[in-house]
């Protein structure tokens, strides 16, 4: 069972990943890729025993837990991560950390860039954090890392001038745009679990069968990442949800199912993932066994902790949670949401102006000469 790249582990990893769930269909061969399943919803939940019906039980556990209404309605709502400290707060000293290194941008989307929302389709980013992430990426190399597809955040995004780790980072693509940290035009630069990609259509398909009667849920393939979102079906419907899921999950043990915000992602059994695109991206940068380089690397989702252990293994950088409440992470500091985001990276620019700033005068006063100030 290759599972080992599920670091970030929870009821419903763990369900999918053991074999003891589902024994029987546990040693069934997969299905040839490419071919259509027809899965009878009754037969199946007739083939869960009682342990799997108390698995399913525990995923509709986990789901309620991680469901942003359950969220708000807990006491810890409107506190600050009290685990962490404000990445605002301490911005001196992350700028201080960084002396003389230089700092690489590492940035999620769904709750980081933009709000999260009921749909997944109209998840945008507003026009500011645009401009802003824009402005970021003038003067840091940035990379954009979600779980999403690599062509579905661009669309959101629409900055060619960035990095794109799509997928969990299984879909990485370099700017197409030159600029100052970028050489433009370079093709796509690591599709590592690109095999997959027949059974992932398969699964697709499948799912797109077994949900079709539950209200609300949609599908979507994001090449390395199917999806099903449950933010807008009826939670009386999220036992069948889940083991209609669970169903299809029966027929192919290998793959890696974990939960989000109301969402199911399920992915290739491949050790890639966000910390591994952090990497990746580092060593492409040219960083590879750098000391001078400090990534800062900002998500909210558990699987943005794969890229927060990897820093915190290095002792590189710093790891952002975007939190509201207080949760078990590897990363450093926290913000509370996109538009704290927004705040940051905004005060990351306009240090680096100062600092160019500065720098520019001492030059300038060292040769004696003036000279205009840069932008
Ligand atoms: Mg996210």
């Amino acid at each position: 069972m290759a599972n080992q790249n599920v670091v970030v582990s929870d009821a419903i990893t763990a369900a999918v990943a053991a074999p003891s769930l589902f024994p029987a269909a546990a040693q069934k061969p997969p299905a040839v890729p490419g071919t259509y399943i027809s899965i009878s919803q009754k037969k199946l939940v007739q083939n869960l025993d009682i342990n799997s019906a108390a698995r399913i039980n525990s995923w509709v556990d986990s789901m309620r837990a991680l469901s942003p209404t359950h969220i708000k309605s807990h006491s810890l709502s409107d506190h600050r991560n009290m685990q962490l400290p404000s990445a605002m707060d301490m911005f001196e000293q992350i700028m201080n950390d960084s002396k003389g290194k230089q700092i690489v941008m590492f940035l999620d989307y769904d709750g980081t860039l933009s709000p999260i929302v009921e749909d997944a389709d109209q998840a945008f980013m507003s026009n500011a954090m645009r401009e802003t992430v824009r402005k970021v990426a003038r003067y840091f190399p940035t990379a954009i890392v979600s779980g999403r597809g690599l062509d579905q955040v661009y669309s959101f995004v629409r900055l060619a001038e960035l990095y794109y780790a799509g997928s969990h980072g299984m879909d990485i693509k370099g700017p197409s745009k030159s600029s100052k940290h970028t050489k433009g035009g370079e093709a796509v630069l690591y599709q590592p679990a690109s095999q997959f990609l027949p059974m992932m259509d398969e699964v697709y398909k499948a799912l797109l069968e077994v949900t079709k009667d539950t209200p609300g849920s949609t599908v979507d393939n994001n090449k390395y990442c199917l999806s099903v979102h449950f933010r807008r079906v009826d939670e009386k419907k999220w036992i069948e949800l889940a083991t209609k899921v669970g169903s299809v999950m029966e027929a192919y043990p290998d793959l890696i199912l974990t939960q989000g915000r109301k969402v199911f992602e399920i992915r290739p059994p491949s050790k890639w993932n966000k910390g591994k695109a952090l990497e990746f991206l580092l060593e492409s940068l040219g960083y590879a066994n750098c000391a001078d380089v400090y990534p800062i690397y900002i998500g909210d989702d558990r699987t943005d902790e794969d890229a927060f252990k990897i820093l915190r293994e290095r002792g590189q950088g710093s790891g952002i949670l975007v939190s509201k409440i207080p949760k078990d992470t590897n990363a450093s500091y926290s913000l509370q949401e996109p538009s704290e985001v927004m705040a940051f990276l905004r005060r990351l620019v306009e240090w680096k102006k100062s600092s160019l700033r500065k720098q520019f005068m001492r030059k300038a006063r060292l040769q004696g000469i003036k000279m205009p100030l840069p932008i």
